[in-house]
């Protein structure tokens, strides 16, 4: 059960000037939705981003129920929907030979969830978010890179590239991927998928072939898929293109080269194949991500975001989760705060945090690796998926019902998993050719 239910105005405005009670390293969505939680709580909140400028990346993203209501509680929703697009239906489809597998209906997804599916173009979620700091006095700050962090007597310190240090109660770590602090909590390693993936957003007037920009459009093909978005009211088409790289696989240093792009579809359907050509071929996102944790705390010092859980895209949920730990994160700040001497008992709070959104997290990064097996299926198993997916009940939720619903606060809460239907025990329908048939 979640604590509130409507948009609520922030209790005081944060003073940007004075130290801060929190540094939040890094200004990416979950960098600056965190510190736009907390500073709604009355807190100081400042945030130090490496880059030149705060933005993101000029391409689209999936921002699911379980996000979109926490955008109504903090008033942000409208103007997110309006520059984003609602689409009606979400489809899969065959990567193969183009037919349908399975779909949700977004507008019943939406009643049965209370909030929507959106779309939205990345920057202006960026910026959204940038503002609603900028509104409540964050203090952000660009050309911050910091090198090391450190904790004592209840309190956390950064270092930064030019030798400053600075501290205050609580660091939020929200560095991405590439985490320093991970490195630091945790020493561990990326995970190579061996995949990766091309993004191309591009305006529509470019886009020669007809597109339906009011449905999401996910292919799913042998070790490749490809999905499909308007954006900015169906003024742009967004496309990801991801494969499995063979010289990654063959363990090259040179992995996931255009080359390799266009030899991965090339056994597709025409839709996919006319996707392809407009891919961006300057920039790719090789895909990695970690295996899950149980501690996220290390004394002051607390990860969030992809620093935490970076997790393979395919459920679409990583810049959720991390707009979720921060909503979290508050309210936990919220609970713990003293009101006799209004501080916060801070070890209390991220305990409390860490507790939940280590366990739902880990479910998210498993299953979005299982998910990413059954896409990239091929032979029989992927006939076997097709005649799994295609019996789905349009009005079966039991697959997201753990994702979409509300944000839990605490282990109790956390919904049951969903089953996986075993693909061992379906009779594949081989009346079509696979590419490994072929
Ligand atoms: C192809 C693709 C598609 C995706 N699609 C979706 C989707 O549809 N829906 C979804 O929810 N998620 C999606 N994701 C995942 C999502 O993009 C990430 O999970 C999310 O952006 C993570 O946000 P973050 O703020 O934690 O990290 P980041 O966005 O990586 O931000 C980290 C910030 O920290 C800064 N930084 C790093 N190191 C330092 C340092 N040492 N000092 C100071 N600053 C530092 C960086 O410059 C950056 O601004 C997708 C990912 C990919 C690759």
């Amino acid at each position: 059960m979640t604590e509130s239910s409507g948009p609520t105005a922030p209790s005081t405005v944060a003073d940007g000037d004075a130290t801060p009670d929190v540094l939040v390293v890094g200004g990416g969505i979950g960098g600056l939705s965190a510190a736009y939680a907390l500073a709604r709580e009355g807190l100081r909140v400042r945030v130090l981003e490496q880059a030149p400028e705060f933005g993101e990346v000029g391409a689209g993203l999936q921002v699911a129920p379980n996000c979109t209501r926490i955008l109504h509680e903090y008033g942000l929703l409208e103007e997110v929907k309006s520059l984003g697009v609602l689409p009606s239906a979400m489809l899969m489809r065959d990567a193969v030979d183009g037919s349908e597998l399975t779909r949700l209906d977004l507008r019943d997804l939406e009643e049965r969830y209370g909030f929507p599916y959106l779309v939205i173009h990345r920057s202006d979620l960026h910026a959204v978010l940038l503002r609603a700091c900028r509104e409540l006095g964050v203090d952000l700050r660009t050309h911050q890179r910091v090198t090391g962090y450190d904790t004592a007597d209840d309190r956390a310190s950064v270092t930064l590239a030019d030798g400053r240090v600075e501290d205050a109660e609580l660091v939020i770590a929200a560095d991405g991927l590439h985490s320093v602090a991970r490195q630091w909590m945790a020493g561990d390693d990326l995970v190579n998928s061996a995949y990766v993936a091309y993004r191309g957003a591009i305006p529509l007037a470019d886009v020669t072939r007809e597109v339906n920009l009011d449905e999401v459009s996910v292919h799913v093909g042998p070790r490749c898929h490809f999905v499909q978005y308007g954006l900015r009211g169906g003024e742009m088409l967004n496309q990801v293109a991801v494969f499995e790289s063979p010289k990654a696989l063959a363990g090259e240093e040179d992995w996931g080269t255009p080359d390799e792009l266009d030899q991965a579809f090339d056994d597709t359907c025409e839709d996919v194949r006319a996707g392809i050509p407009l891919m961006w071929r300057d920039r790719s996102w090789r895909m990695f991500d970690r295996d899950p944790i149980d501690r996220w705390v290390r004394g002051r010092v607390v990860l969030l975001g992809d620093a935490a859980h970076p997790p393979l895209q395919y459920l679409a949920q990583g810049a959720v989760m991390a707009i979720e730990d921060g909503w979290v994160l508050a309210r936990h700040v919220t609970r713990q705060r003293r009101s006799t001497t209004d501080t916060v008992d801070w070890d209390a709070a991220v305990r409390a945090f860490e507790a939940v959104r280590t366990q739902h997290c880990r479910r998210v990064v498993l299953t979005a690796r299982s998910w990413g097996e059954l896409w990239h299926l091929d032979g029989t198993a992927r006939l076997r998926r097709n005649v799994v997916l295609r019996d789905r009940a349009i009005d079966d939720y039991s697959f997201v019902d753990w994702l979409y619903g509300p944000t839990a606060l605490v282990p109790e809460e956390l919904p049951p998993m969903f089953q996986p239907i075993p693909l061992d025990a379906v009779e594949a329908e081989r009346d079509q050719p696979t590419l490994t048939d072929a």
